[in-house]
């Protein structure tokens, strides 16, 4: 079993603020507990968000918020 899965709608998302890629959403499950964690990625460059997030939406927040 894959630990992590990319979900791909991805269309809220802005592309890579370093390279321009495609970015995508990672869905990480929590070892803690029965949650999931998200955070953003680009495919190219593969520079991720700083840290994950409980939310798909907080994480399309902050990785657009990058793009200059
Ligand atoms: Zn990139």
């Amino acid at each position: 079993m894959s630990r992590m899965i990319r979900n791909m709608n991805d269309d809220d998302l802005k592309s890579c603020p370093c390279c321009g890629g495609k970015a995508f959403f990672v869905v990480e499950p929590s070892a803690y507990s029965n949650s999931f964690f998200y955070f953003i990625a680009c495919d190219d460059c593969g520079i991720e968000t700083p840290r994950t997030f409980r939310t798909k939406e907080a994480a399309a927040r902050v990785w657009n918020k990058r793009v200059s």
